[in-house]
């Protein structure tokens, strides 16, 4: 496996590559989701190359860019198990050097959700990953399912600036317990860990309902809502049942719907969803 830190090493690397490379883009302190489309990117392509890279322009400023978690070491650790040929480590200077000024923004897609609580969030994730693109030169990009509007958002962008990359978007890795594996986890606190359980219950109500034949999103939204709610510790951002594709917020159950839901347990933002089909 391969570390490299700078735009023009990895071009090295990448120009005398012909078969097909497989992409999984991170911001490292990388867990079992990470690692599922690790080994799904290794067993479809002839070379794997992962990005660590926590991506500043992504974080408002009140956010947790700072305090979100690393382990540079481990990470490289766990990627060449998998069997990773190149790590693409990037410093916030190659990135975003003092005369950056070229921003890539998504309209429609990305203004409900995680676009309306999180202001700038899918700018600086649309950016950073048409850049990681650029470099790297993807023949697939794996993303996970965990975060739905984001695959979304990265989709858009490809079928509208004709990238000549595939997007492959993995199913979300979950604790025994039901928790979508995500590197913010580590925030919480036993108490904490125990009272996010809450997210899954939640979706997994809204798919017995929905498998029971509920049509009313409103019915299944407010059902879910009062399940979190009676969890102490939780704090709702958002309950949605929407459109698989648009994330328009439906009223009625007539097509593929995703229940998406982005909660606070404690001081700490938790977002998860599922299929209800
Ligand atoms: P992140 O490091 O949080 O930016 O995530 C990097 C990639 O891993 C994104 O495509 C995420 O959607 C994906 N990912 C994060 N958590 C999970 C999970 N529990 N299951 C599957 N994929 C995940």
């Amino acid at each position: 496996m391969q570390v490299v830190k700078t735009i023009s090493q990895f071009r090295q690397l990448r120009q005398p590559v012909t078969g097909s490379v497989g992409f999984v883009p991170t911001m490292g302190y990388l867990h079992k989701g990470h690692l599922s489309l690790v080994r799904q990117a290794r067993a479809e392509n002839s070379t794997v190359v992962a990005s660590i890279f926590v991506n500043p322009t992504q974080f408002a400023p009140a956010e947790d860019f700072r305090s979100y978690p690393r382990d540079f070491d481990r990470d490289l650790a766990l990627l060449g198990k998998e069997k990773t040929d190149i790590v693409f480590a990037p410093s916030e200077e190659e990135m975003y050097p003092a005369t950056f000024s070229t921003w890539v923004d998504v309209e429609k897609v990305t203004e409900r959700l995680e676009g309306a609580c999180r202001p700038g969030h899918f700018r600086g994730v649309a950016t950073v990953v048409t850049k990681l693109f650029n470099i790297v030169q993807p023949t697939r990009a794996y993303f996970g399912q965990k975060d739905a509007q984001q695959a979304l958002v990265i989709k858009r962008i490809v079928a509208d600036l004709n990238m000549n990359t595939e997007i492959v978007v993995i199913p979300t890795v979950r604790e025994s317990d039901g928790l979508a594996m995500s590197s913010r986890n580590t925030y919480l606190n036993p108490k904490e860990r125990q009272a996010a359980t809450v997210l899954f219950k939640a979706l997994s109500l809204a798919r017995r309902l929905r498998q029971d034949s509920e049509k009313d999103a409103e019915e299944i939204r407010q059902q879910m809502a009062s399940l979190i709610l009676k969890e102490p510790l939780a704090q709702i951002e958002y309950v949605s049942i929407a459109d698989a594709e648009t994330l328009e917020e439906l009223k009625i159950i007539d097509r593929q719907a995703l229940a998406l839901l982005a909660v606070r347990i404690g001081k700490t933002r938790l977002i998860d969803n599922m299929l209800l089909d």
